[in-house]
Formats: C-alpha cells, sequence, structure tokens
C-alpha cells in the first residue's frame, strides 16, 4: 500500500439538516485537534436548541414518506450507501486518524466494521417479516408486524467517529425511522461526510440530519417530545444520565457506557499467542477502545512467565503519527485525556503498584507538541486499587495475579464493568465453564477482542450498559420497531351478538 492520503480540510465542520449542510445559530465553535501534531485543525460548531428544534423539524417532516417507502426501496438505497462507503473507505480513515489519531490501517478496520453493518440492513426487508397465524380462532388470522417509532436520535463517542455511529443509523433509517446523529465533538468530521453519502446515495432530505455540539444539543434531544427513541455510546456517567433522563421524558433508551475488560490466562495458555493478543488488545488504538483489555488476571505461576515479555514488547511498541504505515500506536485523543492517563499512571505508583514500563512523557521525534504518551505496564494491581476499579482509557495494562480459575471468574464478576472479557486456556471444559459463569456480555475464548459480527448484536452488562437491548443485530432491529398485533375476521355469516366472555379459541 503506498502513503495514505491525509486529512487536511481547513474549514469549520458544521450541521446537516434537511439534506442540506447547516451553519445553524449556535454561535459558538470549538477546537478540533490533530493529535499527532497536538495543533488546531478546525473548529467544530455546537448546536444550540435551535438547530436541535430544526432537524427534529426536518426529520418529523420526512417521517411518514420514509416510512410508507417499502422496505426493499430503504434497502436499495442503502446498498447505493454501501457501494460509497466501500468506494471512499480511506477517505474516511484518514479522517479519523486526523482527528482521533489512531493509526491508519486500524483506522480503515474501524471503516470495514461500520460497513458490515451497512450490509446488514441491506437485508431489512427479511429482518423485518412479520409473524403470521392462519385461524387463531375459527375464522381469525393473527399477525404481528414492525412498524417504525419516529425521529429517533444518536450520540455517540470520540473513539469510533465512524464505526459507531454505523451500528445505529444504518439499521434505523431502513426500519424506516428519520434520524438525528450528535457525533463527539472531537471527531466530528466523518459524521457530516457520511451524511453526505447517504444523500449521494439517494436518501430523501430530512431523513438523516446531523448536529455537531456538546451537552445543550444532547439536552435538547434528551426532552424534544418528537424524540421517541435515544441511542447512546459513551462514558457510564454520561450513559446512566441519558438513560434515566430519556427514561423519564417517555423515551426508548439504549445506553452503553464504559468497560474495564479482563483477558485471564490459565497456566496452560499456549504464551506466545497470548502476548501476541494482550499486546495489541491492550495497546492497539492507544487503548482508547470499549473493548480494549485493560486487566491481565495472569493465574498461577503463568504470570512470573508473561510479564517479562509484555513488558519486551510494550518497550518496543512503533509509536508515531498514525499516517505512517508502520505506526502501531497513535497518540491520545487530546491533551486532557493524555493528562488523566498520565495521572491514573501516578496513582499507580502511589497505590503500590509495581511499574513495569512507564509510559509517561513519551516524545516522538518531529511531533513533540503530539499527545503522545507510551506503553505503560503494572504488575501486582490488587482489586482495591482505583486503577484497578476505574476506566482509564490509555494504553495502561494492569497485570493482576489470581492463585486459581475460581478466583480468576469472581474478580471477573465482581467489577461494576461487563462489556467483554477473554480467555485464554487449552482446556475445552476450563473454557466452557468460563463461558457459561462470567457476567459479562461478550465473552472471548482465545479471542482478545470479542466484537460480535452485524448479524449478531453489541452490548455488555452491567453497570457497561443502560437498558435491555444491544446495538445492532435483529436486537437493533427490535429498538427502532414497535411491534403491533393485528387480529383480522371476515364474517361470512350473520352477527352472533355481543360477547360478554374473555375470547379463547373455538
Ligand atoms: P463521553 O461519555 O465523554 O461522550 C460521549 C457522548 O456524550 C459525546 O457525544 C459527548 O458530546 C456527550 N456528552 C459528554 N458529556 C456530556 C454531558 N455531561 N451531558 C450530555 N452529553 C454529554 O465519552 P467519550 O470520551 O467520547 O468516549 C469514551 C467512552 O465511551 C469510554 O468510557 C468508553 O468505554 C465508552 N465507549 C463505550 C462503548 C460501548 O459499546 N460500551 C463503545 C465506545 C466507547
Amino acid at each position: 500500500m503506498g502513503a495514505p492520503e491525509a486529512f487536511t480540510r481547513t474549514t469549520d465542520v458544521g450541521h446537516w439538516i434537511g439534506g442540506q449542510p447547516s451553519a445553524g445559530n449556535g454561535g459558538r465553535s470549538q477546537a478540533v485537534y490533530n493529535p499527532a501534531t497536538g495543533q488546531v485543525a478546525r473548529q467544530v460548531l455546537l448546536g444550540s436548541v435551535d438547530d436541535v428544534n430544526a432537524a427534529v423539524a426536518a426529520a418529523s417532516a420526512a417521517f411518514p414518506a420514509w416510512a410508507d417507502t417499502p422496505p426493499i426501496r430503504r434497502a436499495r438505497v442503502m446498498n447505493n450507501f454501501l457501494a460509497l462507503m466501500n468506494q471512499h473507505r480511506d477517505t474516511l480513515a484518514a479522517m479519523i486518524t486526523a482527528e482521533h489519531g489512531k493509526v491508519f490501517t486500524d483506522a480503515q478496520g474501524e471503516v470495514t466494521r461500520g460497513i458490515e453493518i451497512v450490509e446488514f440492513a441491506c437485508g431489512i426487508p427479511q429482518l423485518l417479516k412479520g409473524d403470521f397465524t392462519d385461524q387463531v380462532s375459527t375464522g381469525i388470522d393473527n399477525w404481528t408486524l414492525r412498524q417504525p417509532l419516529g425521529v429517533v436520535a444518536g450520540i455517540t463517542p470520540f473513539n469510533f467517529p465512524c464505526m459507531v455511529p454505523a451500528w445505529m443509523f444504518p439499521v434505523a433509517l431502513t426500519c424506516g425511522n428519520t434520524f438525528i446523529l450528535k457525533p463527539s465533538e472531537r471527531d466530528p468530521s466523518p459524521s457530516l461526510f457520511m451524511a453526505e453519502l447517504l444523500k449521494q446515495a439517494g436518501l430523501p432530505d430530512g431523513v438523516f440530519n446531523v448536529v455537531q455540539g456538546d451537552k445543550t444539543v444532547v439536552d435538547a434531544l434528551l426532552t424534544h417530545p418528537d424524540v421517541k427513541a435515544l441511542s447512546f455510546v459513551g462514558s457510564t456517567p454520561i450513559a446512566q444520565y441519558i438513560y434515566e433522563t430519556g427514561a423519564h421524558h417517555g423515551k426508548r433508551v439504549q445506553a452503553l457506557g464504559g468497560a474495564k475488560n479482563h483477558m485471564v490466562v490459565m497456566p496452560d495458555a499456549d504464551i506466545e499467542q497470548t502476548v501476541d493478543a494482550l499486546i495489541g488488545a491492550a495497546y492497539g488504538s492507544a487503548g482508547e477502545r470499549c473493548m480494549a483489555i485493560s486487566v491481565a488476571v495472569l493465574v498461577g505461576e503463568v504470570a512470573d512467565q508473561i510479564v517479562p515479555l509484555l513488558a519486551e514488547r510494550a518497550r518496543a511498541l512503533k509509536i508515531k503519527n498514525g499516517m505512517e504505515l508502520d505506526a502501531e500506536m497513535g497518540p491520545i485523543v487530546t491533551r486532557q485525556a493524555l493528562e488523566r492517563i498520565e495521572g491514573y499512571i501516578a496513582l499507580g505508583v502511589e497505590e503500590g503498584a509495581q511499574l513495569v514500563v512507564d509510559g509517561r512523557g513519551h516524545q516522538v521525534a518531529g511531533h513533540e507538541e503530539g499527545f503522545f504518551t507510551g506503553g505503560t505496564l503494572f504488575d501486582h494491581v490488587t482489586p482495591t486499587m482505583r486503577i484497578y476499579k476505574e476506566e482509564i482509557f490509555g494504553p495502561v495494562l494492569a497485570c493482576v495475579r489470581a492463585k486459581d480459575f475460581a478466583e480468576a471468574v469472581q474478580l471477573v464478576n465482581d467489577h461494576e464493568f461487563g462489556n467483554g472479557v477473554a480467555c485464554y486456556t487449552r482446556d475445552g471444559n476450563v473454557a466452557r465453564e468460563f463461558a457459561r459463569r462470567i457476567q459479562v456480555g461478550m465473552v472471548g475464548i482465545n479471542v482478545p477482542i470479542p466484537v460480535p459480527m452485524a448479524w449478531h448484536g453489541f452490548g455488555g452488562w452491567k453497570r457497561s450498559l443502560f437498558g435491555d437491548m444491544h446495538a445492532y443485530g435483529e436486537e437493533g432491529v427490535r429498538f427502532y420497531t414497535k411491534q403491533k398485533s393485528i387480529m383480522q375476521r371476515w364474517p361470512a355469516s350473520t352477527p352472533k351478538g355481543a360477547e360478554f366472555v374473555m375470547p379463547t379459541s373455538k
């Protein structure tokens, strides 16, 4: 692969309302940085309550015709969008690297995982097929169908600016809803670009809208009476706030939160495969993945074998501007996030954990202002430490030692988060018991980052998910539709008169 073309736009990133770019009337903006250089690259406009009202009005006006459009025709628009996403995959990946910092090949992978949801949504006619029972009672048939909700909204985090919006809108739109996306203000460009591609794909104006911004926009969406459902992905405190406030305002809500994903390493695990898996899963995307492994639970004597190998590999990570093709890890998204991560490393030392590799203050030649930190490795972390309990969301791997399988499982099950987990072992029975007993939503057996494919659905347990429906897959279709049951009789004879007993099958 030749060097990818960098994303260099300098003009403001605005909204997309009613099928047109819009500057809105918020009057506020915020800097968007290139984390590799530490320089302000462009500004994102921050929307106002009026901008949300305009987007909801556009989406409400577009809803009746779009909801009435046959699912196969909605799927055809999604098919056109699929072709455009494939065509512009590298443009999107370069935007992601320019604003998020993750390495370009990882950004390409993110776009591909988003495209997979689009592929899933192209099959919507099959997914919306209802149930039918002939003759539930004499002369009566009963069937169910699923209808769209209306205007629905998505609020998304910085760490997957293309994939996480794509967990939501392809399914919501093909189900017949109209959509308002509020992307992260740290990396707003991919959403606006996808809005342009949807228009090129033939999506009618007003069906998909983007309002950039912060809490002002989120609160306006949470309280607007015409927004019927909200999908949120982000940190746990905000997820809980979104869930509670949205429910209070009568909305359907799915709110995916933070994580602290463990990998349990059994003494019989293949050491080389385990080290590869831990290094990729802990330091890939600088640990800024909700499915990153941030805790290695090393069972029995395996710890003394694994820790020195991890240390060697963590020190050797190729940390560079993500546009350099041999980069393994890029910068952190913002200076504040970098300071938070390095603050946690200082805290870990204070708490008595053994700092094996210290990534703090990492410098990349030619990028002295960039938001870089190195890979950090702690050993002898204990469950009472804050660096164990709290989400650091950076390239910091904490090793915890457990005496046996039961203690390792207990540790995972006692943690407040339950997003992803992995177990490395060569024992099928251990693997089976692990998968059955573990209190976590997504489980990998010798798979470090078990992000489910498009048709399986994504969601954690405990404080990693508020609401009962996972994102995308069939649960996504259920989330974005409401079921209607229709019972029908076409009587051939004269009426029998009113019936006062509960109808039963005759
Ligand atoms: P965040 O919670 O700070 O922001 C998420 C969204 O909420 C953004 O659009 C932001 O503008 C908005 N927001 C922030 N503060 C708000 C407030 N006070 N009121 C209303 N809205 C507000 O999260 P982030 O830093 O962008 O993303 C990282 C977090 O997301 C991590 O905790 C990570 O684990 C989590 N995450 C979870 C999943 C998952 O599937 N469970 C996936 C990706 C990221």
